[in-house]
């Protein structure tokens, strides 16, 4: 199974937590607010994360105080 994800920015909340847990998937522009960068995807959720990165994936999406990071199994686009 696919696991792609893209953070709704409307909902964040810039706290860092995300890039803490996963920074080869999150990252956080000059104003705090996160992206998936995972394979240069500029947060589109078009690239599945790989394999390897479910955990820390998981744990990010566990420590979003928000909740905004939205996980799909199909492309979000
Ligand atoms: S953990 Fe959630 S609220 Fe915090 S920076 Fe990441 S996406 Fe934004």
């Amino acid at each position: 199974m696919f696991t792609f994800a893209s953070v709704n920015q409307e909902e964040c909340i810039a706290c860092g937590a995300c890039n803490s847990a996963a920074p080869d998937i999150f990252d956080l522009d000059d104003s705090g607010i996160a992206s998936v960068i995972f394979a240069g995807d500029n947060n589109r959720g078009v690239t599945a994360i790989a394999e390897e990165l479910q955990e820390e994936l998981q744990d990010a999406i566990d420590s979003c105080p928000t909740q905004c990071i939205q996980l799909s199994d199909a492309p979000f686009a």
